[in-house]
């Protein structure tokens, strides 16, 4: 029986991310022929037609105590929506928005999660989902007990929508918010330089290590990284060393990554690093310590000195 899914648009800069399409994909293996709604919570957020990525309905609150993430008032715009569409199923991304608000939605309407999705199994009679533990040392199979219930997906695992064109019916709904609702409200927010790829969507990824050495080291691989149209990366060495800024840390306390391409230039390949890029399609590991743990979980390892290394690879790829 059809059954009816919510999705949470993932919003940055006013604009849809990459994974707000891959949960309408999602969803709508989940759905089985059921209704999917998307709600789209910001400010003057650019949407597009959404009966293409597979959304049956689409909300809009726009509003601009929505113009930032602030949990109070997101909440409250959620669980409008929600009542209105008691769906089976909520799924966020398992991005910085999702994982502060999936969870907090989740307890208060008493429901259960299943957070940091990677794959998922429609074809039975109950879903299941497949999710990293242990830092990403396994993986785990999950079957949700009872409905409704919450999802958090990764980014860059599922693929996007592909069935026929719908035609999405959009409700636009206004939404009054009073001073509890916004305890915080956001000042200003000031953005980091930290080059054009979002590194949690990024298909390609230049990450340095400590081996990088300096700060000037990180510029063989930003050059890399722009023939390949690749965003830039770190391990916490370097973050820590002061090469890079933390907005690049790459792991257990950094970001969680699953790139086509992930090369990695001068990083051992501590558990903790391992943790926020081991499920990567592709690794590449350059290193000039031929023992070192990253070429454990390396598809192509390359034992040199990355300061050889990185600018011969730009070279050939510039010429590919
Ligand atoms: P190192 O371990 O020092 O490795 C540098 C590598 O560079 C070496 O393998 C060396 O052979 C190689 N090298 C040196 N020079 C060259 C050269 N010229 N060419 C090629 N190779 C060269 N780490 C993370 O990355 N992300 C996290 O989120 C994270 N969270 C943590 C959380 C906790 C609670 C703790 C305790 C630690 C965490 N760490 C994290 C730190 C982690 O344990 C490692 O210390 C860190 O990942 C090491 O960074 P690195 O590989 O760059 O440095």
């Amino acid at each position: 029986m059809g059954k009816t899914i919510l999705v949470v648009a993932d919003v940055r800069h006013q604009a849809l991310r990459q994974v707000t399409y891959e949960l309408l994909g999602a969803a709508n293996q989940l759905a089985n022929g059921g209704a999917v709604h998307v709600v789209v919570l910001g400010h003057q957020v650019e949407v597009p037609e959404l009966g293409a990525h597979g959304a049956d309905v689409v909300w809009q609150v726009d509003d601009e105590a929505l113009a930032h993430y602030t949990p109070a008032s997101y909440r409250k715009a959620f669980l409008h929506i929600y009542q209105s569409v008691s769906p089976q199923v909520v799924l966020f991304a398992h991005s910085a928005i999702g994982k502060d608000l999936a969870p907090m939605v989740a307890m208060r309407l008493g429901l259960g999660q299943i957070s940091d999705v990677i794959h998922l199994d429609a074809s039975g009679e109950k879903p299941t989902f497949t999710r990293p533990i242990y830092a990403g040392k396994a993986l785990t199979k999950v079957a949700p007990k009872s409905e409704p219930y919450v999802l958090t997906l990764r980014p860059n695992n599922l693929p996007p929508y592909t069935g026929e064109q719908k035609t999405a019916q959009v409700q636009n709904v206004d939404i009054t918010f009073e001073t509890p609702d916004l305890i915080t409200m956001v000042q200003e927010v000031i953005h980091k330089a930290t080059g054009g790829v979002d590194l949690t969507e990024a298909k390609i990824i230049v990450s340095g290590g400590r081996g990088v050495k300096s700060a000037e080291g990180f510029q063989p691989l930003q050059e890399l990284a722009d023939v390949l149209g690749a965003a830039v990366g770190a391990s916490r060495g370097a973050c820590d060393a002061g090469y890079c800024d933390y907005a690049l840390q790459i792991g257990q306390t950094g970001k969680v990554v699953t790139p086509d391409l992930y090369i990695a230039c001068g990083i051992s390949g501590a558990i903790q690093h391992l943790a926020g890029m081991s499920n990567s399609k592709v690794i590449v590991a350059i290193n000039k310590d031929p023992e070192a743990p990253i070429f454990q979980i390396a598809d192509y390892g390359i034992v040199g000195d990355l300061f050889e290394v990185v600018p011969l690879l730009t070279k050939a790829f510039k010429q590919a």
